[in-house]
This record gives structure tokens, C-alpha cells and sequence, in this order.
């Protein structure tokens, strides 16, 4: 008489089964993951026991797994010589679902046209995921306890399963996958092989493909950091960010609260989207104990990190959840807010401990952080922290941070001074900067168009209000003997509005101007002449802003001034034209001053007059 036992699945895994096999699935090779992550598992659970010291049979025999391929047969096996089940568990573990809320799991799944694969695992059920790709699966199973036997269960998917007794079985699992006709590619080596390394080469069992040993990687982040070898961490970066330098910084952490996590991170040693590769992707991979989640997993760190690269290893994961439906978990979002604010602070404690170091980090990446504080509110203050610039009070090349700054504030000083200038040299030589050479103040020198988006974002740092040097209202200390009185000064702006027209906004005179005839000040409280220039760079095909109005701020204590306000009243057709020329020098120093061609005929007319004065 046959002992086979028959056996009808439970109503739930009828009706999984029934999505898993009469759906569309783009994913069909996670299969393979769920199998070895089971595995895996298999043998975590088998070390546990033998370390509580509990018997097991076969103990000689390492946990570990083994995957065969048979391509002329059709089929894949996945074998491990961990814990085994016994009849009762092959009964409970592959014939029913033990989760609660199961049922409504399911009804969901089926309610949907296309239901997510990857979403099986997270409810137990990564086993069935076999029957994706198999029209036959038989796991031959024999416990770990020593007076078990092992168990041979078989399941052609729908209707049930049969049990029967098999004996002289190893310890451990063996499942073997008869592939239906469309999924004959599982049982190729090259396969197979790619989807291991895939997601499970960093299960912590060696996993053999037709025996060929292929997990020699270790998952070295969750090891504790003291006990690794410096060349350890440079393997393994070389494996996993397949870059041959070695990379600029790492960070290697882990936390308990408010989630349980490890990771190993990379800085590049060079910014790879400078080197003309177009935009790169973030290459940290998420896993949860070891096994892959999500390469290059989207949301885990904000956009403005893509340069990073690594592992993030979390507990707290339901294991397999898919992708679409990882991208906006809260938990990603805590994921990503304990992991970038992790960051930063290396970044913060790194800058401290080996300024070049950081420094050179600063070259590559420093529009990365500029790009944080421009669409990123959430790490503002911390990124703010992170900026560097050269300053007026530092000799040239010497970077300066906010902080810094900040402690060389002194008196009256209530504002951080910025000014954007194409180099040192013309910072130094700007009309802008003459007010603070003056009063003593330092300004820090922005050389990068950007940064004055950056500061007005930023707009604050250490509560001290972050100023663009052209929109700062600050006086000379002491008002300079001036050559023209309050009066004279008043009556020449006023005829330089009426000369000039529609060119100007308003024509005062100026507070902070000493070596310099005029300066142009934006009309607009917000805008400052680079911003008008950039704005316009990027507006090229759409329509045109209103155009910049900018006032002209005179210097009355200029000689220029002086002899301006003469000459009006003797030749006012030369003197309309110097007015001109000032106008026009003072757009030229706030960068302003698009087709020069006109102001050259002026000048070479003005050179003329000069020329032939005697
Ligand atoms: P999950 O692994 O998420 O619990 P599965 O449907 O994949 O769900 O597996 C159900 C159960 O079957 C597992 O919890 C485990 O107890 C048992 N099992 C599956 N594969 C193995 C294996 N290779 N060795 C031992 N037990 C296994």
C-alpha cells in the first residue's frame, strides 16, 4: 500500500497560487531570491540551535546552499543543509498561511490587473513564487532532530500536494523546480549565476552553482568596524562601486534607534558627473539582513546625494517588498532622513579632522550641497555648515566656512557679507566691495553663479542674516570730504536722471562708494545683476523678463562727479555723454553690459575729444 498522503491547500493558497501563476509578472527571477533567502534562513535557524547546544543530526555537516542547473532536463534545485522540516512543518509552513490579513491581502492582489510580485514575500508566502516558473516542484525535507525522517512533498500548483515518506535524506532541504516551458532560461548556468550574484552575494552561507563556489564577497558592513582590514574595505568597494581608485571617504555605521541599520558608504574619489557622463544615479544598494531589496534604490537618499555609493542594510524591511511600492514607504522617508542627517555629520566631523581631505571633497562635490540647500529645506542648517568660500579676510586659496566667519564677526557687525565675483581679482576691484574694505568687514567672495541662489535660500546662518554685498544697506564710517555739497549732489542727480532717461531707475547719491565714480544697484529688492543674467540665460526660448531697472548710485566726493557737475553747465553735449560712458563703466562692473559695441564708439569719440583738448 503507497504511503503518499494527498493533501488540498488551504482556500488562501489556492487563490494566491492562482494570481501568482494567471498573472502577468515582469519580475519572474525574484523566484530564485525567495528561494535562497529561505535557505538562508534554513541556516541561520540550524547555527542558532547547534549553538544553543541542541542535538542535530548530521552536526558535521556545515550549513550552506547548493544550486544545480540541468538545462537538458529542464529543471533548477536549490539544496541546503540547514534545519530541515518535519512532516508536521512541511504540512503547516508549505500548505497554509499563518499571517492574519492574509485574506485581505489577497483580495487586494486580485482586485489588481497587474498585482505586484515582489509583494509576495512580504506576507510569507515567497515559497509559491516557485510556481511562477515551475509546472512541478518536490522538496525532499529531512528535520534536524535525530529521530525525524525525511519527507518527500510534491506540487504541481493547483489542487494540492502529496507527502510521501523518502528516506536516507541528508539534513536540510532540497527543492526542485521543473521549469515550465516559457521559463526554461532558469535552468541556464549563466542565469542563474547572474541573478545570485544579483541578490544574494552577500548571503553569509557559501552558495555553490553546479558547484562553483560564487558569494567570496563578504557582507563586511555588518561586521564590527574594528575588525576590519583597511584592504577589506577597499575589496569591497571595488566590488560593489566597480571603481578602481579608492574612495575618497567612507562611512561605516550602525544604528538601533529609530531604526535598525547598517551601512557602508562611499565618496568617490572623483565626481563623476564633471566628467562629462551626463547625470549619475545613486549606487547604493538596499538590503535587508544581507539580501537585496533594491539595487541603486531610489528614495533611500535624497537626489542631491547620487554621487554616494554603498550599502544600506535594514531589519526593520519587510523582506521583498517591491520597488514601486518601496519608493514612498514613511519608512523610506525615515530611512532617508536618519541616513542623510548621518551624513552630513561625517561630512561635518570630516571637514575637522583632515581639513584637505575635505577640502578635496569640496572641489568635486560642492554643487551637490549647493543643490541640497536649493531644493532641500529639511537639511538646510546642516548643509549650511558644510560651504566654504575664499574671504576677504583670508589670503587667496584659503577657503573659509560659515562658522568660521561668524567667530570673526566683530562690533557692529550684525550680517554675513557675500559677493559674487568672476575671481578674487575683481572681487577685490569691485565697486560693491569698497564699503566693507572701508568699515573692515569681511565678505566672503562667491565665484560660482549659483551661489547667490544658494545664499538667498540659505538666507540665514547661525541666525545671522546671510547679505549679497550689492543689497546691503551699509554706509561709509565716516562721510568723505566731499567736493560737491548735499545740494550740488542733489541737482547733479537729478540732471543725470533727466539725461539719462529711461536707462535708469533713480539716480542718487551713494553712501559706500570711495574709490569709484558710480555704481548700478538693482531696483528690485530681490535681484541682484547676476541673478537677472542667470534668470535670462535660462528664460532663452520663453518669454522675456521685464526689463532690469537698475539705479544708478553716484560717488560726490569723485572727481569725476566734480568736474561732471561743471562741465554740464559749459558743454552739456559732451558732458550728456560722460554720463553716459559712467553709466555704462558702472554696468560693466556689475556684469550688466550685454553689446558693448555702442559704448565703444562712444568711447572712441570721447578719446578724440580728449585728444585734441589742446
Ligand atoms: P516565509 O519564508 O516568508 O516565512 P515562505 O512561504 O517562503 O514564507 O516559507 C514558509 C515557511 O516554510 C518558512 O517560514 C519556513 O518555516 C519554511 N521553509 C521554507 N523553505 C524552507 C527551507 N529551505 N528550509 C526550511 N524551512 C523552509
Amino acid at each position: 500500500m503507497s504511503k503518499t498522503e494527498t493533501h488540498h491547500f488551504q482556500a488562501e493558497i489556492q487563490q494566491l497560487l492562482d494570481i501568482v501563476i494567471h498573472s502577468l509578472y515582469t519580475d519572474k527571477e525574484i523566484f530564485v531570491r525567495e528561494l535562497i533567502s529561505n535557505s538562508t534562513d534554513a541556516c541561520e535557524k540550524l547555527r542558532f540551535n547547534q549553538s544553543s547546544g541542541q542535538p542535530v543530526y548530521q552536526s558535521e555537516i556545515a550549513p550552506g546552499i547548493a544550486v544545480t542547473t540541468d538545462d537538458k532536463a529542464g529543471t533548477i534545485t536549490i539544496t541546503d543543509t540547514g534545519l530541515g522540516m518535519t512532516h508536521g512543518e512541511l504540512v503547516e509552513n508549505l500548505g497554509t498561511i499563518a499571517h492574519s490579513g492574509t485574506k485581505a491581502f489577497l483580495k487586494q492582489l486580485s482586485e489588481e490587473k497587474k498585482p505586484d510580485v515582489g509583494l509576495i514575500g512580504q506576507f510569507g508566502v515567497g515559497f509559491y513564487s516557485a510556481f511562477m516558473v515551475a509546472k512541478k516542484v518536490t522538496v525532499l525535507s529531512r528535520s534536524f532532530a535525530p529521530d525525524e525522517t525525511g519527507w518527500q512533498w510534491i506540487s504541481e500548483g493547483m489542487g494540492g500536494y502529496e507527502l510521501a515518506p523518502a528516506a536516507d535524506l541528508p539534513r536540510g532541504t532540497k527543492i526542485t523546480l521543473e521549469l515550465k516551458d516559457d521559463a526554461k532560461d532558469f535552468a541556464q548556468e549563466n542565469t542563474v549565476e547572474r541573478i545570485i550574484q544579483r541578490y544574494s552575494s552577500f548571503v553569509p552561507f557559501p552558495i555553490e552553482l553546479n558547484t562553483k563556489r560564487l558569494n567570496t564577497v563578504q557582507a563586511i558592513w555588518a561586521r564590527n568596524k574594528n575588525e576590519i582590514k583597511e584592504e577589506e574595505y577597499n575589496e569591497f568597494y571595488t566590488f560593489i562601486g566597480h571603481d578602481h581608485d579608492q574612495p575618497l571617504f567612507r562611512l561605516h555605521f550602525s544604528a538601533d534607534a529609530p531604526l535598525a541599520i547598517q551601512s557602508l558608504l562611499f565618496v568617490p574619489q572623483r565626481n563623476f558627473e564633471t566628467l562629462g557622463m551626463g547625470r549619475i544615479e545613486s549606487e547604493v544598494n538596499l538590503y535587508c539582513r544581507k539580501i537585496l531589496i533594491q539595487a541603486k534604490a531610489k528614495g533611500l537618499f535624497p537626489e542631491w546625494l547620487r554621487f554616494l555609493k554603498g550599502v544600506v542594510d535594514s531589519e526593520d524591511l519587510p523582506l521583498n517588498i517591491s520597488r514601486e511600492t518601496m519608493q514612498d514607504t514613511t519608512l523610506m522617508q525615515k530611512l532617508n532622513k536618519v541616513l542623510t542627517s548621518r551624513f552630513l555629520k561625517f561630512l561635518d566631523e570630516q571637514s575637522g579632522k583632515d581639513a584637505a581631505a575635505y577640502e578635496k571633497f569640496y572641489h568635486e562635490y560642492q554643487r551637490f550641497l549647493k543643490e541640497g540647500i536649493v531644493t532641500d529645506f529639511t537639511h538646510k542648517e546642516a548643509l549650511g555648515k558644510l560651504l566654504r568660500y575664499e574671504s576677504s579676510a583670508l589670503d587667496k586659496g584659503k577657503l573659509t566656512s560659515l562658522a568660521d566667519y561668524v567667530t570673526r564677526m566683530a562690533g557692529e557687525q550684525k550680517d554675513i557679507y557675500c559677493l559674487l565675483a568672476a575671481n578674487r581679482e575683481a572681487a577685490e576691484a569691485s565697486p560693491y566691495f569698497e564699503v566693507f574694505k572701508e568699515r573692515k568687514f569681511e565678505v566672503l567672495f562667491l565665484y560660482d553663479a549659483w551661489d547667490e541662489f544658494v545664499m538667498e535660500h540659505l538666507h540665514t546662518f547661525d541666525g545671522k542674516p546671510l547679505k549679497l554685498a550689492e543689497k546691503a544697506e551699509l554706509n561709509l564710517s565716516a562721510k568723505k570730504e566731499s567736493a560737491l555739497s548735499e545740494d550740488a549732489s542733489k541737482s547733479l542727480a537729478q540732471w543725470l536722471k533727466e539725461t539719462l532717461g529711461d536707462k535708469v531707475g533713480e539716480v542718487r547719491a551713494s553712501q559706500r562708494l570711495v574709490e569709484s565714480p558710480a555704481v548700478v544697484v538693482d531696483a528690485d529688492k530681490f535681484m541682484t545683476a547676476n541673478m537677472r543674467r542667470m534668470m535670462k540665460a535660462m528664460k532663452q526660448d520663453g518669454p522675456d523678463l521685464p526689463p532690469a531697472k537698475q539705479d544708478l548710485e553716484i560717488n560726490p566726493a569723485h572727481p569725476i562727479m566734480a568736474r561732471l557737475d561743471a562741465m554740464r553747465q559749459k558743454d552739456t553735449a559732451l558732458a550728456g555723454s560722460v554720463a553716459e560712458q559712467i553709466l555704462d563703466n558702472a554696468r560693466v562692473a556689475a556684469g550688466l553690459l550685454e553689446d558693448p559695441r555702442a559704448m565703444l564708439t562712444r568711447l572712441n569719440s570721447l578719446l578724440e575729444k580728449v585728444l585734441t583738448k589742446d
